[in-house]
Parts: C-alpha cells; structure tokens; sequence
C-alpha cells in the first residue's frame, strides 16, 4: 500500500472541549502532527495577550489547528457521496487543514507589526522547506507539499478544496470562534455547528448553504461580529499588546545603539535585522521570549525594565477614546506636555485602531475581495446570503474602526508639576465624553 493510502491498525482520537472528541486515521496526518514544527504549535497561544484579560485563554495553535482539521474531516465525509466533490482531494484538504497556521510565531501580531513579518509567508516556508514537514508531504508524493502550501495560499486551481479552508463560512473561522469562546468563557461564539455542516454543499467551486441552514449561519455571523469586538479587539487585551510592541521596539533601538545588555537579546539579532531565516523563526516560541522579559527587569535602561515589569505584571496602559484623524491638535500637545514631564512619548503615548468587516458580500477588484457565502434556495439556484438575510444584510459591508489612546496614567500621576498633570488630563478626559 502507498504510504498515501497508509491507515493506522486503530483509529487515533484526541480528546478536544470543543469537538469531543479528533479523529485520525490516515498514517501522514498522524506522521505531520508528530514532526517538530507542529508540535512547537504547543508553545504558541491561540490569542495572545488576550489571557491578560480573560485568563481562561491559555490555548494553543495546537489545539486549533487539530481542531480546523477535525471540522474539515466532517465535512469530507458528508461530501463523499455528491456530485462536484473530487474525493481525491481528501488528504489535499486534511493536510492544509493541519497545517494552514504551521507558520504563525510568538504574539504574531506584534512581532509581525514591528518587524514586518508575514506569518502566511513562513507558512509557505516550512511547508516547502528542509523541514520535517515537508519530507512527510514529499512522500505522499512529488510536488504534493506545493499542492498543499497552494491550497493555504488560496492560489490553488480548485477553488471548492481553498473555500473549506478560507472563505467567509471556513473550517478555520468555525473553529477559532467556537473554541476561543469556550476557552475566553464568554457566551457569544456559540452556533450550531452540526447543522452548518448538514447543510453546506459542494456545488462547481465553493461550497454553498442550503437554504433551510440560513438561521444558523446568520448566527454564525452575528457570532464573529460580536467575538471581535468582545474578545479579539478587547481594550485591556489591547493594552498588553501596546507595551509587548514598545518593548520589542526599545530593545531594537538600543540594540542598534550599542546599549550592553545584561542580557543580550540573541533569539531577537535576526528579527532586529530584518532577515530572520527559518531555523532562527522556528526557535523563537512563547517561553524565550517571556525568559528575556522577565530578566530584562533588571537592565539598567529604564524605559527596557520598565515596560517588562509592567508586561509581567499587568500593570497595564489606561485608554481613552481618540480619534487620530480628527483630534490632530490634542495629539501634538499631548506630546510636547508629556516630553515636558519626562515622559518619552515614543513609548508612553500610544493611538491603537482596530477595525473589522464582519461580512461582506462580492466586491470585484477591491483590496480586501472576498466570497460570498451563497444560499441554495429549493429551486436549485443561488442567492447571496445578504440579500436573502435581513440581519446579514444590516451588518454587510460595514466597517467599524475603534481607536484608542494608551497611557501610563501611575506616570502622569507621578509628575512633580501638577499644572501640566492638569493639562494633560483636561485634553485626555474632556474629549471622551463629546
Ligand atoms: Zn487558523
């Protein structure tokens, strides 16, 4: 038998919260969970920072990424007896089910926003890489692993095996949210999943609801728009991100000027470079880079130790309503008063924007261009959702952008000139209640 088609003697299971319960049956989905790159999937949190604010988010892109694989599982199996599905492509799908997160680093967003990495692109890399993964994926056989990193690259030709990966009704999203609520503790992020994939249908190249399953997507729906701005843009969680950020871009700076760290930061070198190969990307989890926070509480830089002990601690950044684009004037003064004070600008004076789409239908050529998720109506022909859903259709299209300034307000309360305390305050708490 090929090693393809190779089945284990018993069917592995891993127990999950969300799913029950992840079937394995096939030897190379057992083979890739077993490599190092996956398993160093363990040591990276699903959210972040976002345990600083609900301290049940201690999951890990392991748990998810078994989790999306699982979903696209059940999915392959009710296809299996239909028209338009391919069955060839099952392993294709399980394969970048697994692995469509294989790529993602400590805290991705802000190591991604300071130091201009892309995970998707270190995605690709493992995949197609000298790697354990990739020699699994070569075996199965040559030029799979390209399939596979196309398929998660969404530049795959059969655009049905890309939409149960990624489009607006995926695997990935019907995990995350699921099990980000389950893990966060809040009670939105729950659908009925099991009806979803009842009704999903594999139809030319997407996958379409029918349209008896609508009210159960429309919830799905709701869900996400309500998990982004509950959980995932959550101010608090966002503050934790602020200061990991400055941290990471004061340790650049000082490591640029020649600062002798106690502790030098030798996992950061290549980041600070901005050439980082895979093996040093690889290196770098969760636990190295809480090592060098925790001890640079003891560096001779102040802002450096003073940024680590808030992160470690929790001594976060306060937050006030500010809108950069139209409050340009408060923005300047605000930095001359706190330079004034003491207070380095460029580390304690921070705007933070969030901004989601929770739904859209089908835009041609514009940046973000997404699917739409189609209904199959009893007469055989399509509609998109948002014209057939009145709740979808008042959500579509709608961009909700948020932005907040981020202070130390223990520091500003520490000022010795209490006319510029004044100041200060006055610009930062009149504005929020107009
Ligand atoms: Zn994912």
């Amino acid at each position: 038998m090929s090693y393809k088609d190779e089945q284990l003697h018993e069917e592995k299971v891993f127990k999950d919260p969300v799913h029950r319960y992840v079937h394995v049956r096939d030897r190379v989905i057992w083979d890739l969970i077993a490599t190092p790159e996956f398993q160093r999937l363990r040591r990276i949190k699903q959210l972040g920072t976002t345990n600083i604010t609900f301290h049940g988010a201690e999951h890990s892109r392991f748990n998810h990424s078994l989790g999306v694989y699982e979903i696209v599982r059940r999915i392959i199996y009710n296809f299996q007896d239909r028209a338009h599905w391919n069955n060839d492509y099952r392993l294709l799908c399980l394969c970048a089910a697994l692995l469509h997160d294989l790529g993602h680093g400590p805290f991705s967003h802000s190591f991604e926003k300071v130091f201009k990495l892309d995970h998707e692109h270190f995605t690709q890399q493992i995949i197609l890489g000298d790697t354990y993964v990739n020699k699994i994926l070569e075996r199965v056989q040559p030029g799979f692993a390209q399939d596979v990193a196309d398929v998660i690259a969404k530049t795959y030709s059969d655009k049905l095996v890309v939409s149960l990966i990624s489009s607006q009704i995926d695997a990935d999203r019907m995990d995350y949210l699921q099990r980000d609520a389950y893990f966060t503790g809040v009670s939105y992020g729950h659908f009925d999943m099991e009806r979803i994939l009842r009704v999903m249908r594999p139809i030319e190249d997407q996958v379409v609801i029918k349209s008896s399953g609508m009210h159960a997507v429309e919830d799905y729906i709701m869900s996400r728009y309500q998990m982004y701005w509950q959980v995932y843009f959550h101010p608090v969680t966002r503050s934790a991100e602020v200061i990991l950020t400055k941290i990471l871009h004061r340790a650049k700076y000082l490591y640029e000027s020649d600062y002798a760290f106690k502790l030098q930061p030798l996992h950061f070198l290549s980041f600070f470079s901005g050439n980082v190969s895979l093996a040093e990307y690889l290196k770098l989890d969760e636990s190295i880079v809480h090592y060098y926070f925790q001890l640079w509480q003891e560096e001779d830089d102040e802002i450096l130790r003073d940024l680590c002990e808030r992160f470690m601690n929790r001594r976060l950044f306060k937050y006030v309503e500010f809108n950069p684009n139209k409050q340009m004037n408060d923005w300047m003064k605000l930095y001359q008063l706190f330079k004034d004070a003491g207070i380095d600008p460029d580390y304690y004076l921070v705007v933070d924007s969030s901004s989601d789409l929770p739904y859209d239908f089908y835009r041609p050529g514009e940046e973000e261009e997404r699917l739409p998720i189609h209904l199959l109506l009893q007469n055989e022909t399509l509609k998109e959702l948002s014209r057939h859903s009145d709740i979808v259709e008042a959500i579509s299209g709608k961009k909700r952008t948020d932005h907040k300034l981020y202070f130390p307000k223990d520091l500003l309360l520490a000022i010795k000139d209490k006319a510029i305390v004044q100041e200060i305050t006055d610009i930062l708490y009149s504005k929020e209640m107009s």
